[in-house]
């Protein structure tokens, strides 16, 4: 492709995501598609001479964008937001067009520099303690996922728990131990998994039935009762804002634990992190800045930062350094030897990086901290609002506390009814809902019943699309319940 060609279909692509995001709102959220539809339309074999790049924009119309689930669109309220903005698809495009690879300082300096004050910024902009900044001795580093994050984070605490020996020696079976509340993201085990420990490692902790948070007496006894046994305490994954229903774990309590045993506390605040932009919503975050050695939330969630950004920082980076760093004879350089450079290959589980830190410095630059406070707490008014329209509605319950912008709701069912039936009216509604096209919600199970989890949260969704949503929950409501109409107020 020539600069020439590379300008034209550029226009073209700029013009078709702008076009996009003005047109999204008109197009059902949810794809409408049978599985294998949208492959069965594709050629069986790839193509043996070029096309022009107007055959692949046709194509994206004809065959992908049925397929596609609108995530950007204002009424999509499944899972947790995963917010794309200008500013960040515009910076993607230059990190693509400069297409560096930023594993060591000396691979791109301007890479690794950026990161780390981007880190640093971020870290200020959510009240982080000094200890996480890199000027001392801790600092951020921007993984693809929580996920990651959480796996990076369980191999430095392995690390420091065996005095460095977990990565030579390996981990064997019954050794240390992982704690997480029973309400913590999947993730968890899956990096439990990952790192080698087994399944059996998992000690998950129950939680409060009222508040959903972690219960730190029963955490406390599982630690002591491992302690009795052997087994090591290596990690305790504290959430803040947990998946299901944005539960808080009581963090305070649960570092406390931590210290006592020595165990690594790492805090995943994937979703809710974004809150603490707001000093006001700070209190979520109480206890992180004095307990935790690790924390990470996602910018690609609700922070206006095209996936894929989470943020992760270490108070003490010796440790992950120690887990992650392998130096072959072809890394190595004088920029590294000479100890004055940051080199991020060792900070995360890859060899090569994209230049993410591009699209958050421009996010952060181009909304600036008032921007992003602004954005977050909207969607935080418009939670508590459509909490007082389902509290309204003698039909539905508010299932579990809603502290930022997720509001878990259901239908009480009929009078007398089995749980059981109360659950599948609950799933009737949520396919009915989704399927008309017009919002889309996930569900989730709260103390075992089947639960609608309506998550706002996107970059578009204002006031008339979170109206809209609930009087189409409403309305199918009506169907399904035909004997008892909606009493409370229309809204919107
Ligand atoms: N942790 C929590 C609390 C989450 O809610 C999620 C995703 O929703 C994750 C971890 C996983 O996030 P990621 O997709 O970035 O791995």
């Amino acid at each position: 492709m020539t600069s020439e060609q590379f300008r034209r279909y550029g226009r073209q692509v700029v013009d078709w995501v702008a076009d996009y995001h003005d047109r999204v709102e008109s197009l059902p959220v949810a794809a409408q598609v049978e599985p294998g539809q949208v492959g069965a339309a594709l050629p069986e074999h790839p193509p043996e001479r070029g096309e022009p790049f107007e055959a692949v924009l046709a194509d994206l119309d004809r065959i992908l964008l049925p397929g596609i689930t609108h995530w950007q669109h204002p009424s999509f309220f499944g899972f947790f937001p995963a917010n794309a903005s200008g500013p960040a698809i515009l910076a993607d495009l230059l990190c693509s067009g400069l297409g560096v690879q930023g594993m060591l300082w000396a691979t791109s300096p301007a890479c690794t520099e950026l990161e780390t004050q981007v880190m640093d910024w971020l870290a200020e902009l959510l009240g982080l303690p000094d200890r996480f900044r890199s000027a001392g001795r801790g600092g951020g580093v921007i993984q693809d996922t929580a996920s990651t994050a959480m796996l990076v984070a369980l191999l430095a605490a392995l690390h420091r728990a065996s005095a460095g020996e977990a990565g030579r020696t390996g981990v064997g079976c019954g050794r240390y131990a992982v704690y997480a509340s029973v309400e913590a993201h999947s993730a968890v085990l899956k990096a439990v998994r990952m790192a080698g420990l087994g399944d059996g490692a998992l000690r998950s902790v129950e939680a409060d039935p009222a508040t959903l948070a972690m219960r730190p007496d029963r955490l406390e006894a599982a630690v002591a009762a491992d302690r009795a046994a052997g087994t090591t305490p290596a990690m305790v994954v504290a959430t803040v804002g947990t998946t299901s229903t944005t539960a808080i774990d009581p963090v305070p309590r649960i570092g406390a634990v931590c210290r006592e045993h020595g165990a690594w506390l790492h805090v995943d605040a994937a979703y809710a992190g974004a809150a603490a932009v707001c000093p006001e919503l700070r209190w979520t975050h109480a206890g992180v800045g004095e307990h935790a050695d690790s924390y990470s939330m996602n910018p690609h969630k609700w922070l206006l930062t095209n996936f894929d950004c989470d943020g992760f920082w270490v108070a003490d980076r010796s440790a992950l350094l120690g887990a992650l760093s392998v130096l072959p004879e072809f890394l190595r350089n004088a920029a590294s030897e000479s100890g004055a450079v940051i080199d991020y290959r060792d900070w995360q589980i890859q060899l090569g990086r994209r230049f993410r830190a591009l699209k958050l410095w421009a996010v952060l630059r181009w909304y600036g901290a008032d921007g992003l406070r602004e954005h977050i707490r909207g969607h935080l008014a418009l939670a508590q609002e459509l909490a007082r329209w389902v509290a309204d509605d003698p039909r539905f319950e508010v299932v579990a506390p809603h502290p930022l912008s997720l509001v878990c709701l259901r239908l009480r069912g009929t009078p007398g009814g089995s749980g059981e039936a109360a659950d599948a009216l609950n799933a009737e509604l949520l396919r009915r809902v989704n399927a008309s096209g017009g919002a889309y919600l996930t569900h989730t199970r709260v103390r075992g019943r089947h639960t609608l989890r309506f998550a706002i949260g996107g970059t578009h969704t204002e006031r008339r699309h979170v109206a809209a949503a609930w009087q189409l929950i409403r309305a199918t409501a009506d169907e399904l319940l035909p004997g008892r109409p909606a009493v409370g107020p229309r809204v919107g």
